[in-house]
């Protein structure tokens, strides 16, 4: 979960101020009910029995991967799982040392603190999480010059449930200090449509199984893209269809609000027709397609970006993005030979 995102594509993974009234009502309470991320459900139900039957607290777990894949859920999950309560909070809200000493000493045994983007804490925030997190200890420095003394506090043994969309800006020594790392894929059409479908089910939308798929397969590989695109489709289904999403009206819904087949929009397609034509299908800096799509490039490295690599339209190379065959057939243009070249390198 990103907060305070003002991006407002209805494809983005980012959670959207529409999201808001369903996001909780719709997240999977216990481990059983989480759909896909096979590799990382069978490592958290081991890690998980383990502790339980140690009678510890989980080991601290740093999540990673793009927005809306299901990190705060998860984390949910194991408090729910542990028995504990889960305490919600983000890297940039945590700006004084005070902040992470008032939540930490909020906690009780067993209990999972999670920090979104972890990546954002600031250094002197990240030096009190180490024996925090190593020790379950806080070191208070009482006076100055001296004379300044510290006293170690403890606290209870709680598990911190880090996420991020980004390892690589993870300082060595706090990416060390978490005995277990998950990372998060994008999802295959066939979980998010077991998503989908689930999720229609809370809600009382009615929905056949061709009409999930036809939602899920625009939908990014992103869970929170494939519940948004269910509500949308929902009103369209209810004012031109009678109600029921079928794959027609599915298609027909995600059509009008032009998210096309593969679940790119207008934003996606222009970005990709400067690629081809502006720029001759030439490496193209992030900085560079920022400025032409009008996203900010941090933006569009984590949240837009996962899912064209995916796809296999674009590669990352050392002299920036360049434009695989497969998005100049999904955009009607013939690939130029030296790129065909590139894709086998
Ligand atoms: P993140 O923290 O990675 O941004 P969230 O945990 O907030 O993502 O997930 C966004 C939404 O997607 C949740 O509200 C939930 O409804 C749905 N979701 C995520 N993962 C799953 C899953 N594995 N099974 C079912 N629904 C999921």
């Amino acid at each position: 979960m990103i907060i305070g995102v003002t991006d407002d594509r209805l494809i983005t993974s980012s959670l959207l101020m529409e999201d808001e009234p369903t996001e909780y009502s719709l997240r999977p309470r216990f481990l059983s009910e989480y759909i896909g991320q096979k590799n990382v459900k069978e490592h958290m139900k081991v890690y998980i029995q383990a502790a339980k039957l140690r009678g510890e607290a989980l080991d601290h777990a740093l999540l990673y991967g793009p927005p809306g894949l299901g990190k705060t859920t998860l984390a949910a999950i194991i408090a729910n799982e542990m028995g504990g309560n889960l305490r919600i909070t983000s890297g940039p809200a945590i700006t004084h040392a005070g902040d992470l000493a008032a939540l930490l000493s909020n906690l009780s045994e067993g209990d999972v603190l999670f920090i979104d983007e972890i990546h954002r804490l600031n250094a002197n925030v990240e030096e009190i999480l180490y024996p925090a997190m190593e020790d379950f200890a806080y070191d208070i420095i009482i006076g100055k010059g001296p004379s300044a003394r510290s006293l170690r506090l403890d606290l209870p043994k709680f598990t911190l449930v880090g996420a991020t969309t980004r390892m690589g800006l993870l300082t060595g020594p706090l990416r060390d200090r978490f005995g277990i790392k998950e990372q998060l894929e994008l999802y295959a059409p066939e979980d998010l449509q077991e998503i989908v479908v689930r999720s229609a089910g809370i809600l009382g939308i009615d929905i056949t199984d061709d009409g999930a798929y036809e939602i899920a397969s625009r939908s990014r590989g992103t869970p929170r893209v494939a519940n948004r695109l269910l509500r949308r489709v929902r009103d369209f289904a209810q004012v031109k269809a009678g109600g029921v999403i079928d794959a027609e009206t599915a298609s027909a819904g995600l059509e009008m609000l032009r998210i096309d087949e593969l679940g790119l929009d207008a934003v996606d397609r222009r970005m990709l027709e400067a690629m081809i034509v502006k720029f001759g299908g030439r490496p193209v800096g992030l900085d560079t397609i920022a400025a032409a799509t009008g996203e900010d490039a941090s933006t569009i490295e984590d949240v837009y970006e996962p899912y064209l690599l995916q796809l296999g339209f674009i590669a990352r190379t050392p002299r920036g993005r360049i434009l695989l065959p497969a998005a100049y057939s999904h955009m009607g243009y013939a690939p130029p030979e030296s790129s065909v070249q590139t894709s086998f390198i």
